[in-house]
């Protein structure tokens, strides 16, 4: 059996969609190493793999919401990355991994494949990068026109001068890997004939849940921006739109409200910090959503129509998705009116060709296979780089 280390930021949006396959792997007698930081360490455990902790640097999540901030989120991805590897190294010592597999943004990854010479998987919590969808080039670009270039170009050589791996530059961290595990069923991924073989679309990988959770009552509408986007003003246009309407409506307001703060509020409307959100989606009859990947996928698996209101260039990709392919209706932020919101609910609730189009689609996911196709295509990469490394 083999030893296969698991590499994510500790945010929800990356870290979700690897434990199933980390207990997956676990299940089928693969020894799983996990470095974590102390506030998922629990929630790893429980998937049987082993902890490696490490002491993240301490900073403030970042909505990419504009290009000033996507420039400071990717300088706190060099910071990170610059403070976790010596400690993420430390933890391996004299018991190297046969492979890792990381997130995307996890870049202590491609750093430690180099340096150690072991096979690596790229986790791609969000949409992978082909030839056809490059999303480096787009924070290349970006990069370019930023006064926080020079940092990052300075404090990039840095680290790698210290690790002595091979000269990465900005572009390559979004680059593919030689193999790519991706959570989205291939027909909902954008430019999807631009994929080759050294991609597995298993689709999202945590499973619908119908048990989890006892619904207030139907038609249910389920609110949620995320665990990242904290947005007071969002929810009070979400209690306004939805007050004296026929459905139940429960909102996911995240850590950073607390829901007494919105107010006493009306019949048939109920506010929590955090919900499961796979069992709740069971019951649910529209979602809106900030589109982040994650949750896209779990409406997907669900067959729950989507009202996307996106925040970032990635989810503004998914939510433009979900429209293009008749799966729930998008605008932006500043559209979400009352009445705009209303309306688009009442539309879905309605719009039996919509739902026919999830239900497609909820089939193309359980095609795709999730957590244990996602263990198959890591065991098949573990016996060629073995058949590779005894030629
Ligand atoms: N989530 C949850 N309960 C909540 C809100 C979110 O379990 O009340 C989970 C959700 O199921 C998903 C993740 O948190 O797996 C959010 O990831 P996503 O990519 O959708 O958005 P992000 O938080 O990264 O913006």
């Amino acid at each position: 059996m083999a030893h296969i280390a698991f590499l994510s930021p500790p945010a929800a949006g990356h870290l979700n969609p690897t434990l199933p396959i980390a207990r997956e792997l676990v299940a089928r007698g693969h020894r799983v190493s996990y470095p974590a930081a102390p506030s998922v360490a629990d929630r790893i455990r429980e998937t049987g793999a082993e902890v490696l902790r490490y002491s993240p640097r301490q900073s403030e999540p970042i909505v990419i919401d504009g290009m000033d901030a996507a420039a400071r989120a990717t300088l706190a991805l060099l910071q990170d990355l610059e403070h976790d590897l010596p400690q993420i190294e430390a933890g391996y010592a004299g018991d190297r991994p046969d492979l890792i597999v990381n997130d995307w943004l996890a870049w202590a990854g491609p750093m430690l494949a180099a340096k150690w010479g072991v096979p690596r998987i790229q986790s791609w919590s969000a949409h992978a990068a082909s030839e056809g969808y490059d999303f480096g080039r787009f924070v290349a670009a970006m990069f370019a026109a930023s006064p926080i270039k020079a940092r990052f170009d300075d404090l990039l050589a840095t680290v790698l001068d210290r690790h002595g791996v091979p000269p990465f530059e900005l572009h390559d961290f979004y680059r593919p890997a030689e193999f790519n595990l991706v959570y989205q069923p291939r027909s909902f991924h954008v430019h999807n004939d631009t994929f080759d073989d050294r991609y597995a679309f298993v689709g999202p990988t945590r499973p619908s849940d119908p048990q989890g959770w006892t619904p207030p009552g139907r038609p249910l509408v389920y609110v949620s921006l995320g665990t990242i986007i904290s947005d007071p003003a969002f929810f009070r246009a979400c209690i306004q739109a939805f007050t004296g309407q026929p459905y139940q409506v429960v909102l996911s307001v995240g850590h950073d409200i607390d829901p007494a703060a919105l107010g006493p509020l009306p019949a048939g409307i109920e506010a929590h910090q955090q919900v499961p959100q796979p069992a709740v989606l069971a019951h649910t009859d529209v979602f809106v959503t900030h589109a982040g990947m994650n949750s896209a996928m779990e409406a997907l698996a669900a067959a729950v129509p989507m009202v996307a209101v996106p925040s970032t260039p990635e989810q503004q990709t998914t939510a433009d998705r979900v429209a293009e392919l008749g799966l729930g209706q998008t605008f932006s932020p500043t559209e979400a009116t009352p009445d705009r919101l209303r309306d688009a609910v009442r539309d879905l609730l309605d719009d039996a060709a919509t739902k026919q189009r999830m239900r497609a689609m909820q089939h193309d996911v359980r095609e795709a296979g999730g957590a244990p196709r996602a263990a198959d295509a890591i065991e098949a990469r573990l016996s060629s780089a073995k058949t590779t490394a005894s030629r």
